[in-house]
């Protein structure tokens, strides 16, 4: 069960960065966000320029916006939940595909905002942590819970939820990036490889994530019918005959799924105390609760040595709200708990002592 005390209901400014979508809110009650705007991204697929103008762009985005908020809103605190990889220590960006393509430069996003507006409290954390923090709103049982987004990347982050802390690698500062394992395809049987977006071959992403299945679903054999039903929205196409019914589709979307209820295997042998999986991203909400129930079946066939329980899975892994709000959520909700400061400022024995409280 949640214990962690989500503080007091002042208002907090939260952005939610991510690869497809910007979005802002205001944080307005313990865990209640108002959207207050929407925007597409600025990323390399449709603007033209190297890697440190496009952070540029985005630290401006941030920055304007909270000024003008501000003045209407006044508020202290900003959350920012970043589509990027993150040194968690350090805030050190260490990449995004969605965002930026393979490339990467040397960029601190937390310092670049507490540059321009020094008099906000900026807490800044990767999209998949901030999902994890949501979880904390919801009386979710056991001790720790994992937050897994399938957008259009992939990636997951356990949470301890008596304490709010997520457990990093003590010197890189990661933790839970699924996307980029080694993972094998198979379309109705035949193996399939593919590029991952990072550069490497035969990754997670490349398999499972938003842009890996809108990718095969433009080459693989198997998808023709889908493509020449509608060739410029595959993807519509396929979301639509697994909602219909179509056996041919619901297989592909086994196939697609495989990969991840591997990974998810892995967990549940390696950290049991993980009671909960919540599933969301872009991926999971377009294909509702097929995609859930063809994890399962996934899972189901897998099987788990030593645990005879046909709902164990089922009991483990549900989705999220599909609002798309629950990053900002997540954001604001860290922004405003002194929670926020465990990685990044306390001493060892510091962090202790909130750890134990
Ligand atoms: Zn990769």
């Amino acid at each position: 069960m949640s214990t962690v005390a989500l503080g007091p209901r002042h208002p907090v400014l939260a952005f939610d960065l991510g690869g497809s979508w910007w979005r802002v809110g205001l944080l307005t009650d313990a865990c209640a966000v108002r959207l207050l705007c929407r925007v597409p991204a600025v990323n390399h697929r449709n603007t033209a320029k190297p890697v440190p103008g496009l952070q540029a762009d985005l630290v401006d985005f941030v920055v304007e916006r909270t000024r003008e908020q501000r003045r209407r809103h006044g508020f202290d605190a900003v959350g920012v939940s970043l589509g990027a990889a993150l040194n968690g220590h350090t805030g050190e960006v260490l990449g995004s595909a969605p965002l930026w393509g393979g490339g990467t430069a040397p960029f601190n996003l937390a310092a670049a905002l507490r540059e321009a507006l020094p008099d906000v409290r900026w807490t800044v954390l990767n999209d998949v942590s901030a999902l994890a923090v949501e979880l904390l709103a919801h009386s979710l049982p056991g001790r720790r819970a994992t937050a897994v987004t399938v957008s259009s990347g992939i990636a997951c982050r356990t949470i301890d939820l008596r304490t709010g802390h997520i457990p990093l690698d003590p010197v890189h500062g990661v933790q839970g990036e699924i996307g980029h394992l080694p993972a094998r395809f198979t379309a109705l049987g035949r193996e399939v490889r593919a590029h991952c977006e990072c550069g490497a071959p035969d990754h997670l992403a490349a398999f499972s994530s938003g842009r890996g299945i809108e990718a095969l679903l433009r080459e693989l054999p198997e998808a023709r019918p889908l493509r020449d039903r509608s060739p410029d929205d595959v993807v519509g196409a396929f979301t639509a005959a697994v909602r219909g019914g179509d056996p041919r589709a619901r297989s592909l979307l086994d196939d697609f799924t495989r990969p991840l209820a591997e990974v998810l295997l892995h967990q549940a042998v390696l950290d049991p105390g993980v009671e909960r999986t919540v599933l969301s991203g872009g991926v999971v909400d377009g294909l509702g609760d097929h995609y859930r129930d063809s994890l399962l079946r996934n899972l189901a066939a897998l099987g788990l040595y030593g645990i005879d329980d046909p709902a164990y899975f089922a009991r483990r892994i549900t989705r999220a709200s599909d609002d798309g709000l629950a990053a900002l959520r997540g954001a604001g909700i860290r922004a405003r708990s002194p929670l926020d400061l465990i990685d990044v400022h306390l001493t060892k024995g510091e962090r202790r002592e909130v750890l134990d409280r």
